[in-house]
């Protein structure tokens, strides 16, 4: 399918293709006359630019998803549920047109690139077993010929604002409990990366899911303040770094809505001096250089309990050393093991940090800083690079990176590492590694982290369970999918009966009801 064929601008200040919005079933040109470039990382070219809604096109948008909601909402279970199937089917058989298009404007390798499908798809899996859990519960006669029960109903308008490192397993985690369970989306992807946002808009389509159910606005700021301050949009799922998070937290909540926004992450590893150090350190590089380090559960530091130290970044830096960096969708056939970084600044943002760390007394054991792949001059690549001896008051430990960049810190024992992932801002993910189960289990007792790895180093949890961290990982009070994902779509109404006869109508009582 063509994204952009019928989406030329006027507001082109270029010839590459315009990228414009999905509202009421269609591609709609964006006439805001302003534009944001869309990268190839990999080549460092505009390939497309994408169009930033004004005001207009904002309120266009969310009127047009009400019309869908109220239709939508209307629709049968098992119409529902049938549109839920074929859009699974769909995605399930086209997924490989969806994986380019991830890899094209992301960066990441092709595997990579379906391995996010693939974790989304879970999501639209679960999605389709929705009738199951929104049917409430019914008491018979709670007290003499009265039943108490109760609806879950649709919240109607829903915003979804996605960022670029997950262009489609991000909404995924979204969008399908919320249309299973009768609302309309409005989604606004990262404008670094929104084509597949598109693409997912026309499979809806293709599913039959009517006009309006499903918009794309496409956009900045603006587009996000549009949603947040409209009285139609009834809540927001955000997933980005953690100052914005804190700001769609506030300012939704301030205009009453629901919110579950997902911040940014420092994920450590903790390696117990029983481990297997070759295990931990297939990991370790996997965990930590995988999509190229933007994934929010990466993992950023090893604590590496002496003294395991010498023997493991030895063991790391031999295997960064086998690693293949390039051109994510490959080249003569051959895919790397690593793409490109998601822009230049985004690049010179994480050399950055190595500067930092390495002016604050760590030590660069491999150096990314100044990578160039051959053929590939203006990519925006990052070599994979491993820090030792970290100190934990430099910026470079305490902030996120969102790189190719590991960092080791060496700790004197399972305390001290417990304390160092304790004291951080962030709660997001975290991983033990250690052939002790004692150990194991008290680090997810008193680990203050949302989800927590025993010897597996990405611990994102399976579509029936929840997805989300603490502290300064995750503003609200509901995370991502599984149950808590149908309990943030729905609004329970709690209904208590009585059909009235003579017999049971008990006259004038002003007092209180009881049972
Ligand atoms: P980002 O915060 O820059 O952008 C996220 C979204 O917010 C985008 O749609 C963007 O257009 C919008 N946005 C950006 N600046 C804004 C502003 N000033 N006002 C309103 N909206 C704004 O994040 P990103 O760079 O796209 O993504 C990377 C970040 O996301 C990392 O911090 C990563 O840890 C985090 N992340 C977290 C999770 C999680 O589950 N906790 C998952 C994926 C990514």
């Amino acid at each position: 399918m063509s994204l952009t064929e019928t989406a030329s601008s006027p507001a082109a200040t270029t010839d590459v293709p315009q990228l414009g919005h999905w509202i009421d079933g269609a591609l709609r040109a964006s006439t805001s006359g302003r534009t944001a470039p869309v990268f190839n990382p990999a080549t460092g070219a505009v390939q497309a630019e994408v169009g930033l809604a004004d005001q207009a096109e904002i309120d266009e948008a969310i009127a047009s998803a009400q019309r869908g909601f109220e239709a939508w909402s209307g629709y049968s279970i098992a119409k529902r549920q049938g549109v839920l199937f074929a859009f699974r089917e769909l995605l399930n058989s086209r997924k490989g047109e969806l994986a380019e298009i991830i890899t094209r404007e992301h960066g990441k390798v092709l595997s990579d690139a379906m391995g996010e499908i693939l974790r989304g798809q879970e999501v639209v899996e679960l999605a389709t077993g929705f009738p199951h859990l929104i049917k409430g519960a019914f008491s018979e006669n709670a007290s003499n010929g009265i039943d108490v029960y109760s609806l879950k109903q649709p919240l109607g308008v829903v915003g979804v604002i996605s960022p670029f490192n997950f262009p489609a397993m991000v909404p995924m985690w979204f969008f399908p409990i919320a249309i299973a369970a009768g609302n309309a989306v409005v989604l606004k992807p990262s404008e670094k990366d929104p084509s597949a946002a598109l693409w997912l808009a026309e499979l809806w389509k293709e599913a039959g899911l009517p006009d309006g159910v499903f918009t794309v606005l496409q956009g900045d700021k603006l587009a996000v303040d549009g949603l947040l301050t409209s009285p139609v949009v009834q809540s927001i799922s955000f997933v980005g770094s953690t100052p914005i998070a804190q700001y769609i937290y506030e300012t939704a909540s301030k205009h009453g809505k629901r919110v579950q926004a997902l911040g940014g992450a420092k994920n450590h590893m903790l390696v117990l001096p029983d481990a297997d150090l070759d295990l931990v350190a297939d990991q370790a590089v996997n965990a930590g250089y995988g999509a190229a380090g933007e994934r929010c559960m990466a993992i950023s530091v090893v604590l590496a309990v002496e003294p395991v130290a010498d023997e493991l970044i030895e063991k790391i830096t031999e295997r960064i050393g086998r690693l293949r960096i390039g051109n994510g969708a490959g080249t003569d056939g051959v895919e790397p093991d690593m793409g490109p970084l998601i822009t230049d600044v985004h690049r010179d943002k994480v050399s950055s940090y190595v500067d930092i760390a390495e002016a604050d007394g760590a030590r660069v054991v491999v150096d990314g800083r100044g990578y160039t792949v051959d053929g590939h001059d203006d990519g925006f690549f990052f070599g994979p690079t491993l820090l030792d001896q970290v100190p934990t008051t430099s910026r470079a430990y305490t902030e996120e990176i969102f790189g190719p960049v590991l960092s080791v810190v060496r700790v004197a024992s399972y305390d001290e590492g417990l304390d160092l992932i304790n004291s951080g801002q962030f709660g997001n993910g975290t991983a033990i590694f250690t052939n002790d189960g004692g150990a194991a289990r008290r680090f997810q007792n008193e680990v203050q982290v949302g989800m927590i790895g025993i010897n597996v180093p990405i611990p994102v949890p399976v579509a029936y369970h929840s997805f989300g961290g603490w502290k300064q990982s995750l503003f609200g009070d509901a995370k991502a999918y599984g149950v808590h994902g149908f309990d943030f779509f729905t609004r329970e109404k709690a209904v208590t009966s009585r059909w009235l006869d003579p017999a049971t109508h008990g006259g004038i009582n002003l007092g209180f009801p009881q049972n």
